[in-house]
This record gives structure tokens, C-alpha cells and sequence, in this order.
């Protein structure tokens, strides 16, 4: 049937229309993954402000957030500190819009300022 030898790449298209349609979503978060991008659920700026905002810490530095998966989101960060921080550090942090995103695995390197071999980034 010649009908059929026409409809057929048109039926293939649509389908391949279809599937990419569906994973566009993970294809995106993937290719994030690829380029070491924060996840878009994640406003890195509004983080930093509150790693700013915390008591006795001055500046921060060397901020990355990424994601370990489409569904796992990791941080590291220098905080430069001023005085003793800890006790009233972690409270404030769990409220922090870090633990508000789903950053499960974070990882701080405090320090009294900006050490000689800290990365710029
Ligand atoms: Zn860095
Ligand atoms: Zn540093």
C-alpha cells in the first residue's frame, strides 16, 4: 500500500516529537549536571546573602552549589568569620534558604579571612 510508505516517517517523526517532549525536562537538569550549573530551584545569590547575613560571618567566597543528581544538591563554600560563630551558626543555617532548596550535602570551610591559596571563584 503506497499510503502507508508516506504516513510512516511522519508517524516516526511524531514519535520521536513525542519522547523528546517527555524527557526535555531531564534532558535540561542533565545537561546542567554536565555544566556544573546550580539546579534552578536554587538562587545562589539568595544563599549568599544569607551565609552574609549570619552572625560574625564577614565574607564569603569560593561558593559552589551543584547537583550530585537531577534530584541531590551539594554546597561548598568558604565563610570568612569573625569570633566564636559556632553556637549560634548551625540554628540559623537549617533556616538558611540553603536547607529551604534541598541542599543536602553541605560542606563549610571557615576561616578568619580569605586565605593566600583561596580560589577566586
Ligand atoms: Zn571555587
Ligand atoms: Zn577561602
Amino acid at each position: 500500500m503506497t499510503g502507508w510508505s508516506i504516513l510512516d516517517p511522519l508517524v516516526s517523526i511524531a514519535i520521536v516529537a513525542v519522547i523528546l517532549i517527555g524527557t526535555w525536562g531531564l534532558l535540561k537538569d542533565s545537561v546542567n549536571l554536565a555544566l556544573d550549573a546550580a539546579p534552578p530551584s536554587v538562587d545562589v545569590a539568595a544563599v549568599k546573602a544569607a551565609f552574609l547575613a549570619l552572625p560574625g560571618v564577614s565574607a564569603v567566597h569560593d561558593l559552589h552549589v551543584w547537583g550530585l543528581s537531577t534530584t541531590e544538591t551539594a554546597l561548598t563554600a568558604h565563610l570568612s568569620t569573625t569570633g566564636p560563630t559556632a553556637p549560634c551558626f548551625w540554628p540559623r543555617l537549617r533556616s538558611s534558604p540553603a536547607a529551604a532548596s534541598h541542599i543536602g550535602h553541605t560542606t563549610l570551610q571557615l576561616e578568619s579571612g580569605a586565605l593566600p591559596d583561596c580560589p577566586d571563584c
